[in-house]
């Protein structure tokens, strides 16, 4: 089948839609491909946080923020690898595109702010439920509205372009059909990361390998970013992958239950029951360390007082019973019998904890140095959680410039092309800062949709 199209959006995330609907609302006749049976992507299943200086929340709070300081921020956890140029386009922009999304697309964002790792102050807005669910059915109800056309299980397989190098359609497989769409204006990749690609990790950071899982959709395998190198793209940060500690060791999934270890209250060690890595350290150092242990995977010992403190049945009780029935999660009178569910050293985790409780006496962690010691584990029943590292999201991807366009290996704009999302690199530098990704895709996804329908 052809069509002809102005604009064919690949992908129907969050940066997928945001750029449509832009561009419809500039009078482009746009249409959206997804791969996958429903839309979503990664910012379906995130917490959907949106990092914006400056938002209306703060003010009721007395918070001073400023878009200064958030690039700061965003330069500093990225570890001054980010493009700076683009970090001011983020940050320029991060508010009014949480207003467009409240405003005109109809997401309602809750009346308390979160405040995340890497951010000076609490800048954080939250939607509905946070989670990215508020934020996709809204955009697809938006579509709806608009008449924007999301053809889902259509995978676009390849760009298309002129003898210039201009891009002009895309090529796509259906379920029962094959596709050729011809652009009379742009195709804009929103296609997402690669989290979920095994070999493309390992091709550009070998540590990232299969014994770490993936937190991400299945269908963040980097298809977009694999397109557009093919027609002469640069690509920009692919070794930066960031993974997350503690997550799901039979299905990647994040665990809310890590809750307990920010709050400061767990213990964490390895089969041999000894500590190895300071619980409240960098989510690559920490990741990495529990990758080296026995069976890539740690163990996390917490005390009643500490499960309390953390209120992890009020806030995660179904994934409790989950982690229970699976075996993953062990509740009992004693460490003993605790560590002998997952045949841990129990030996050497008693002496471990009498350890971990001289240095809670002393607020001092001579081995690991703890930042923060706020309670003893000494009071059953005990519980233990085993989980394992996985991919969060991966930074690098298409180098765009602040028009969204996609450029060449020389620097020079690939005519007809955009990009936007976690597709793109450059902007997270080597590590992305929690509630930074909602940001950057609504403000690039609208600079792709406003700058292709021109
Ligand atoms: P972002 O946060 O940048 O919007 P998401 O992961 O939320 O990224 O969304 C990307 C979407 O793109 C996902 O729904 C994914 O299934 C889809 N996608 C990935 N590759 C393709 C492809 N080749 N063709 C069509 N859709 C794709």
């Amino acid at each position: 089948v052809t069509e002809t199209h102005d604009i064919v959006v690949i992908g129907a995330g969050g940066a997928g839609l945001s750029a449509a609907i832009e561009a419809k609302a500039a009078g482009a006749d746009v249409i959206v491909l997804e791969k996958m049976p429903m839309a979503g992507g990664n910012t379906l299943i995130s917490g959907a946080e949106y990092a914006a200086p400056n938002n209306w929340l703060q003010k009721e709070e007395g918070i001073e923020d400023s878009i200064d300081l958030h690039i700061e921020d965003t330069l500093k956890g990225g570890d001054n690898k980010a493009n700076e140029e683009l970090v001011r386009v983020l940050a320029e922009n991060a508010l009014a595109g949480a207003e467009w999304l409240r405003d005109e697309v109809g997401i309602v964002w809750e009346d308390e702010l979160m405040f995340f790792g890497g951010h000076s102050v609490k800048r954080s807005l939250v939607p509905a439920g946070a989670s990215g669910r508020e934020i996709i059915s809204k955009q697809l109800a938006k579509a709806e509205e608009m008449n924007i056309p999301v053809l889902l299980n259509t995978k676009a397989t390849a760009l298309i372009t002129d003898e210039n190098g201009k891009v002009i359609g895309v090529e796509a497989e259906g379920e029962n059909k094959n596709y050729t769409f011809n652009t009379n204006k742009a195709v804009i990749i929103a296609s997402g990361g690669f989290g979920s690609n095994v070999e493309m990790r390992v091709k550009y950071n070998p540590d990232i390998d299969e014994t770490i899982l993936s937190t991400n959709s299945t269908g963040s395998t980097g298809d977009g970013i694999v397109m557009a190198e093919k027609i002469g793209a640069s690509l920009v940060g692919m070794e930066y992958i960031q993974t997350y500690p503690i997550c799901d060791p039979l299905t990647g999934t994040l665990l809310y239950y890590d809750d307990a270890r920010l709050y400061g209250h767990t213990i964490i060690v390895n089969k041999e029951g000894k500590r190895f890595v300071e619980e409240l350290g960098r989510r690559d150092v920490m990741s990495m360390a529990i990758k080296a242990q026995t069976g890539h995977v740690c163990y996390e010992l917490l005390d009643q007082k500490g499960f309390e403190a953390s209120k992890l049945q009020e806030n995660h009780g179904p994934e409790l019973d989950y982690l229970y029935k699976n075996d993953l999660l062990v509740k009992a009178d004693t460490i003993k019998e605790a560590a002998d569910f997952f045949g841990i050293d129990a030996v050497e985790l008693q002496k471990t904890v009498d350890k971990y409780n001289g240095y809670i006496a002393d607020g001092k962690d001579p081995e690991f140095n703890k930042r923060s010691l706020p309670s003893t584990v000494e009071v059953g029943p005990f519980y233990i959680l085993k989980a394992t590292p996985a991919v969060h999201h991966t930074m690098g991807g298409i180098k765009i410039n602040t028009n969204a366009q996609v450029l060449d290996t020389e620097g020079n704009v690939i005519e007809g092309l955009y990009a936007a999302g976690e597709v793109t690199g450059g902007i997270q530098g080597a590590n992305r800062l929690g509630s930074n990704a909602l940001a950057d895709i609504t403000v690039f996804g609208r600079i792709a949709g406003q700058n292709a329908a021109k």
